[in-house]
């Protein structure tokens, strides 16, 4: 009887924890797929002149853009130090390429440009 009750606790703390779970496991495929990488074509980042490589910028479309400003060393940036890419403020769920650069790029103080 009493090994009976334990079990059928057992199953109901199981269940509990498999349905407190799956809201977690939730988050964790939400971020997965916010995270993909903006593609130059994406209208917000048209309009801003986005590029994955700041070596290909028009410098005549883009008359503020210095050679050695890139993504990551803008303030809006917040991939890690030495990472391909990362998030950005201005792009919510997408990333940016560390080497890629926008219109409204910013120097991010402490950080050197080139
Ligand atoms: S705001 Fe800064 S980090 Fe974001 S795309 Fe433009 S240059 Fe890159």
């Amino acid at each position: 009887m009493g090994d009976e009750k334990l079990s059928r606790r057992q199953l109901l703390q199981g269940a509990l924890a498999g349905l407190a779970a799956v809201p977690a496991a939730a988050l964790i495929a939400r971020d997965a797929s916010a995270a993909e990488a903006l593609l130059e074509t994406d209208a917000t980042a048209k309009s801003l002149g986005y590029v994955s490589d700041a070596g290909k910028v028009d410098a005549k479309a883009n008359p503020t853009y210095k050679a050695g400003q890139n993504c990551s060393t803008c303030i809006q940036f917040g991939g890690k130090a030495g990472a391909a890419d990362g998030p950005c403020n201005i792009f919510p769920g997408k990333l940016v390429k560390a080497k890629g650069w926008c219109k409204v790029w910013v120097l991010k103080p402490g950080a050197k440009p080139g």
